[in-house]
């Protein structure tokens, strides 16, 4: 019989003669090592990366044939066809095949013909998938996209919690976990379910240093977007996301009114509109998609100038992972966001009706507050972004963000911040934001007057703002923690542990003038 195509050969032979490439990136060549030599480990490496070498290699390398554990059959479809073309025997079997073309491949994976077999999940773990591996030579088990075990991230799969199962029944076969996004939290539970707590863990930077960050106060969104697309991305691919597929219906027709070539994408259409628009974006220049989050798993397209956020992500995880769609290429390309009071409102009340338990919210809650900061932070995003994943940036900033391109102006906060904590106390801490600030700037309005606040000695006590203005110090002290905003009491904003501290004059608060994005330009609402 023919040899293995790796067979006795060394890594970086492999590497230039299969996949035509001249050496190893960042930590791919230890892992590679590590992987080869028989080792567990847990890799996290952002998105263009290169982790799918990291498994692929090994696989060639070692005896047997190594199943990439893969969510999405789009994903599988492509990373076997660029292996084929590269000369290795992959195959992947999902639920598009036929029972002819399934008990092929299974066939030649019991007789050692392929080097690579792409399994999705709730294939791998029916009792015929699990005996066919139990007899075959299994080279290494790589489960990609990882985080999806997680129950509390933004990518949960029920399929990828008993994955657990390849640690049980394999144990003699070294596993190879990868992901582009996981925060501490996400981390601990890849660990657990995929049994690698004595494994090396490798991480990677996650900086993409070619991303501009930038995050706007929402005013009229739409025409925030527009203007940013007119002036700097005017032509280029990009992907805008919003929550609801109502939003994105009408935002994609907004922008198509204003002479853009967009198209819908959300779970709600029909599947031949989907990939239709989908293969759009893909194949023509210049298409911008907008979306719910039901898009991008899986999108490889490199040339993605910019993704635009309309609403707030869940999380800090969910914004890294959605604005890394961007500049896969290393090209500049921007991340921007705009946002107000109300996704905090709307994210919070989603959280508090679902049905998940108390332990779900706290932890939802915990990832939300942690993504407001990052809106909020007068500082560096992306050395707020990476410190969230665990990872130290010295200098000063990175000169690479709206905060870094234009320091915004800061100004001590201590009175204006007593005086709205104040009036949240005086009213009873049962009124939301408009109220609140109503009573600051001295409004008759007929509630103030129905509740007697205009008796109250905090009635009038901030005419020195305007309503906008007490909007971002509100949502600044939300984010810093001083108020909350309680959704399940309508918005109610109260008191929290370090409130009082600031009344006492004890704490410092340092508040934007502005609220962000407004130097930039934005229109008015
Ligand atoms: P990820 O899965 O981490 O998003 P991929 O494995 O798809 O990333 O790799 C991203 C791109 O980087 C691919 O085009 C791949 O060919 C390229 N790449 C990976 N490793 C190397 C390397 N060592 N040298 C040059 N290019 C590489
Ligand atoms: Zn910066």
């Amino acid at each position: 019989p023919l040899p293995a195509p790796a067979q006795g050969r060394d890594a970086l032979s492999v590497l230039r003669s299969v996949f035509g490439l001249p050496g190893f990136r960042g930590a791919q060549g230890e892992i590679i090592r590590h992987v080869t030599g028989g080792g567990n480990c847990l890799v996290l490496m952002p998105t263009g990366g290169g982790k799918s070498l990291c498994y692929q290699l090994p696989a060639l390398l070692r005896e047997g044939c190594g199943v990439v554990v893969s969510p999405l059959i789009a994903l599988m479809r492509d990373q076997v066809a660029a292996m084929l073309e590269a000369g290795v025997n992959a195959a992947a079997l999902n639920s598009s095949l036929t029972p002819q073309e399934a008990s092929d491949i299974e066939r030649r994976l019991i007789v050692g013909d392929l080097d690579l077999l792409y399994v999705a999940p709730e294939r791998l773990l029916t009792p015929r998938c699990l005996a066919l591996l139990a007899r075959a030579k299994v080279a290494l088990f790589a489960i990609d996209e990882a985080h999806c075990v997680s129950q509390w991230g933004h990518d949960f799969r029920p399929e990828y919690v008993g994955l657990s199962i390849i640690a049980e029944r394999f144990p003699d076969v070294p596993r190879i976990a990868l992901t582009a996004t996981a925060d501490e939290l996400t981390r601990k539970e890849i660990v657990e379910r995929l049994q690698l707590a004595d494994s090396p863990h490798f991480v990677s930077s996650f900086d993409r240093p070619n991303i501009r960050y930038e995050i706007v106060d929402k005013r009229n969104a739409v025409s925030q977007l527009k203007d940013f697309m007119r002036e700097r991305h005017a032509g280029d691919a990009g992907v805008v996301y919003c929550l609801s597929r109502k939003r994105v219906e009408e935002v994609a027709a907004a922008l198509d009114d204003a002479g853009i070539a967009a198209l819908p994408y959300h779970a709600g259409l029909d599947s031949g509109v989907r990939s239709r628009n989908q293969d759009r974006f893909l194949n023509e220049d210049g298409i911008v998609i907008v979306a719910t989050i039901a898009f991008g798993m899986g999108i490889d397209k490199p040339d993605v100038r910019f993704v635009a956020h309309l609403d707030l992500p869940k999380s800090i995880e969910a914004y890294y992972q959605e604005t890394g769609r961007a500049g896969r290429d290393g090209k500049p390309s921007a991340a921007w966001m705009a946002y107000g009071l109300s996704d905090i409102v709307q994210q919070r009340r989603m959280i508090d009706e679902s049905s998940g338990s108390d332990e779900f919210k706290r932890v939802s809650i915990g990832k939300l507050d942690a993504l407001v900061g990052l809106a909020e932070t007068p500082h560096c995003r992306r050395r707020r972004l990476l410190a969230y994943f665990g990872e130290i940036v010295m200098g000063e900033g990175c000169g690479n963000c709206d905060n870094c391109l234009t320091p915004p102006k800061m100004r001590d906060g201590r009175v204006l911040a007593q005086k709205l904590l104040s009036c949240a106390y005086r009213t009873g801490q049962r009124f939301g934001a408009m109220h609140l600030i109503d009573v600051l700037i001295g409004r008759l309005t007929e509630k103030v007057t129905q509740f007697g606040h205009d008796k109250l000695t905090v009635f009038g006590i901030g005419r020195e703002l305007n309503e906008k203005q007490w909007r971002t110090v509100l949502r600044q002290l939300v984010a810093m923690g001083h108020l909350l905003s309680e959704s399940e009491s309508f918005g109610a904003l109260k008191l929290t542990d370090s409130s009082r501290g600031v009344l006492r004059g004890e704490t410092e608060v340092w508040l934007r003038e502005e609220a962000p994005g407004v130097r930039i330009r934005s229109s008015r609402a």
